[in-house]
C-alpha cells in the first residue's frame, strides 16, 4: 500500500514520527501543501518564507536518496487544502494520510477539515504528537484545568518525562525505486541572511553540536548577555522542524551527564527554555482565542493604546521599527533583527516593552512586525513573549513593571559591544556614555528626535536624541493600566 505524508513544520527526515510510521506501512510518497496567501495572512515575512523553501530543497534531496519522491501542491490557502489533498491522494491511489499535528487555531480547523475529507472517501488518516513531547491538554492541574503558570507546568511536565520519550527515531530506510516523480519547488530570493541559516538537518545538527560541546554548560550564566554567542540560535531551525525538540533535549542530557532535568546547570535552564516553547504550545490549545489576535486576559483589551493616527504615536513606532529611537540598545536590537532575521532573547523582551509599555503602542503591532522580520517566526513563542512583556498574557510581568533601558544596557552589555557592532556611528563612545549618549555629544542641538547631527563627522551617522522621556512615558502606561482595573 501507498501511503502519504503530509510534511508541515516538521521538515526532517530523522526523528520525524509520521514519516517513521508512514515507512513501516509500505511505500511512501511525500506532499508540501505550498499556501503563500495563508502565510502571508499569517504575517510570515519573506525571510521566513525563503528559510523554509531553502530547507524544502534540502529535504527534497534527501528524500530521494531513499527514493521517496516528494510532491508540491500548490493552493492559496488552508481553505484550499482540503479537496486538493485529497484530490492527489485519489490520483496516486494512496491508502493512508499520516502527519505530525500544529496547534495553531487555522492549522488545526484546516486539519479537521482534511480529516473530515479523508474520512469520507474512505482514507485513513493517522495524526501523531511530535512537535513537542506531550500533546498540548494533556499536562494538567490536579483540578484538570490547563496550567496558566509555567513553574508548575514545568515541574508536573518533568515528573511524567521518561527515558522512552527522549528516544529520537532514525530516519526511515530506502525504499524501492519508484515510478512516481518529484515536482519542482517554488523559487525564492537568497536572501543574504539566509547564509547564517544554512539548510539542511546537517547543518541543524551541526549547530546544535557546537552548542551542545562549548556552551551548554555555561547556558545558566551566559544567555543574557547578546554580545556573547551564548544561546544555541536553534530556533529557526526548531519552528521549522528541521530539528525536533526531543533530539534538542536528548543532545542536552548526553552532553551535561543527565544533569538536564536540574535547573541549576547550564544544561537544565536551556531544557526549561524548551519546556517554555512547549508550554506555550498547550496555551495555543487551552485558550484558543490567542490564534484569534485576542489577550490573553480580557480585561486589558480595554487598554487605551496610542493611535496610530496620531502621527507622533506613528513617527514612534517607525523610529522602533528602524532602530532609531535614540535609546542604543534598543535600537542595536531591533538592528540585530533587520540584519540578521534573529534577536536575543533577553533584547525581545527589552523591546517589547519597549514599545507596549513606554511607547504605549499595541503588543499585536510589535507582534505583527516581529513575524515579518523573524526566520524564526512562531505564533506561540511571538505571542507568548509579546503578551508576557505588555503584561497582558498569562504569567505575564507585572504590568507596574518596566525595564529601563539604560540600567538593562549596563548589566548586559556593560562594555557595549552589542551596541558597537549594531549601532557603528555610537562606537567612538565610552563603556559609560555608550549606553545613554549625553546629547551634546551626539552633534544634536536639540532634544526630541531630530534625526541630523550638526557636526561634520558625524552628518552621515548621527545618532538621534531620545524619542521621549523615560519618567513621562512610565507614568503614562500606569494610568492605562490603572484606568482597566
Ligand atoms: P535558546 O536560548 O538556545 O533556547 C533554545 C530553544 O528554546 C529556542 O530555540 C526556542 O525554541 C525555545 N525557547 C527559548 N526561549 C523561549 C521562550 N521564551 N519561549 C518559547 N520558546 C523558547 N521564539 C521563537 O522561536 N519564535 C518567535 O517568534 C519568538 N518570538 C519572541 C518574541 C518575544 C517578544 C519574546 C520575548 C520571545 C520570543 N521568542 C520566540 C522566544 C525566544 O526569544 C527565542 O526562542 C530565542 O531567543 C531563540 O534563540 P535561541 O535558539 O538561541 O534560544
Amino acid at each position: 500500500p501507498r501511503q502519504l505524508v503530509w510534511l508541515r513544520n516538521d521538515l526532517r527526515l530523522e526523528d520525524n514520527l509520521a514519516l517513521f510510521k508512514a515507512s513501516q506501512q509500505g511505500e511512501v510518497l511525500a506532499v508540501f501543501v505550498y499556501s503563500p496567501q495563508q502565510w502571508q495572512a499569517h504575517s510570515w515575512g519573506h525571510l521566513k518564507t525563503a528559510f523554509v523553501l531553502s530547507n524544502l530543497y534540502a529535504l527534497q534531496k534527501q528524500l530521494a536518496t531513499l527514493n521517496i519522491p516528494l510532491k508540491l501542491l500548490s493552493v492559496a490557502d488552508f481553505n484550499a487544502t482540503p479537496a486538493a489533498l485529497l484530490q492527489l491522494a485519489q490520483e496516486l491511489g494512496i491508502s493512508g494520510l499520516f502527519f505530525n499535528d500544529e496547534y495553531e487555531f487555522n492549522e488545526q480547523k484546516r486539519d479537521a477539515a482534511v480529516v473530515a475529507a479523508f474520512n469520507q472517501a474512505g482514507i485513513k488518516v493517522e495524526r501523531f504528537t511530535d512537535q513537542v513531547i506531550f500533546e498540548p491538554g494533556s499536562i494538567r492541574t490536579g483540578k484538570g484545568d490547563f496550567y496558566t503558570v509555567f513553574t508548575p507546568f514545568y515541574r508536573n511536565w518533568i515528573s511524567k518525562l521518561r527515558p522512552e520519550h527522549l528516544v529520537p527515531l532514525p530516519a526511515p530506510a530506502a525504499q524501492a525505486a519508484s515510478n512516481l516523480a518529484s515536482d519542482a519547488l517554488p523559487e525564492f530570493t537568497a536572501y543574504q541572511q539566509l547564509k547564517l541559516w544554512p539548510a539542511g538537518e546537517a547543518a541543524a545538527h551541526q549547530k546544535l553540536q557546537t552548542f551542545c560541546e562549548e556552551v551548554l554548560n555555561l547556558y545558566d550564566q551566559q544567555r543574557d548577555f547578546p554580545a556573547i554567542e551564548g544561546t544555541s540560535q536553534i530556533s529557526a531551525y526548531l519552528a521549522a522542524g528541521v530539528i525536533s525538540s526531543r533530539q534538542c533535549i536528548a543532545a542536552a542530557q548526553f552532553h551535561s551527564a543527565d544533569r538536564f532535568m536540574d535547573k541549576s546547570t547550564g544544561a537544565g535552564v536551556w531544557v526549561s527554555e524548551l519546556v517554555w516553547r512547549e508550554f506555550y504550545r498547550h496555551l495555543l490549545i487551552g485558550f484558543p482565542r490567542i490564534s484569534k489576535g485576542r489577550a490573553f486576559k480580557p480585561t486589558t483589551e480595554k487598554l487605551a493604546w496610542r493611535s496610530l493616527e496620531n502621527s507622533k504615536a506613528q513617527r514612534d513606532l517607525e523610529a522602533w521599527k528602524a532602530g532609531k529611537t535614540g535609546f542604543p540598545i534598543i535600537d542595536a536590537a531591533m538592528r540585530q533583527l533587520l540584519e540578521t532575521g534573529w534577536m536575543h532573547n533577553r533584547l525581545r523582551m527589552l523591546v517589547a516593552m519597549f514599545l507596549s509599555k513606554n511607547l504605549l503602542i499595541d503588543w499585536r503591532v510589535g507582534e505583527a512586525f516581529f513575524m515579518q522580520h523573524l526566520i524564526d517566526g512562531d505564533l506561540a513563542a511571538n505571542n507568548g513573549g509579546w503578551q508576557w512583556a505588555a503584561s497582558t498574557g498569562t504569567d505575564a510581568v507585572p504590568y507596574f513593571r518596566l525595564f529601563n533601558p539604560y540600567s538593562q544596557s549596563q548589566r548586559f552589555d556593560p562594555e557595549g559591544k552589542f551596541i558597537r557592532r549594531y549601532v557603528p556611528e555610537l562606537a567612538h563612545l565610552n563603556n559609560k556614555d555608550i549606553h545613554q549618549p549625553p546629547v551634546n555629544k551626539l552633534g544634536m542641538d536639540k532634544l526630541g528626535g531630530d534625526l541630523f547631527g550638526n557636526s561634520d563627522e558625524l552628518k552621515n551617522q548621527a545618532y538621534p536624541a531620545p524619542i521621549m522621556d523615560l519618567k513621562l512615558s512610565r507614568d503614562r502606561v500606569m494610568q492605562a493600566f490603572e484606568a482597566i482595573k
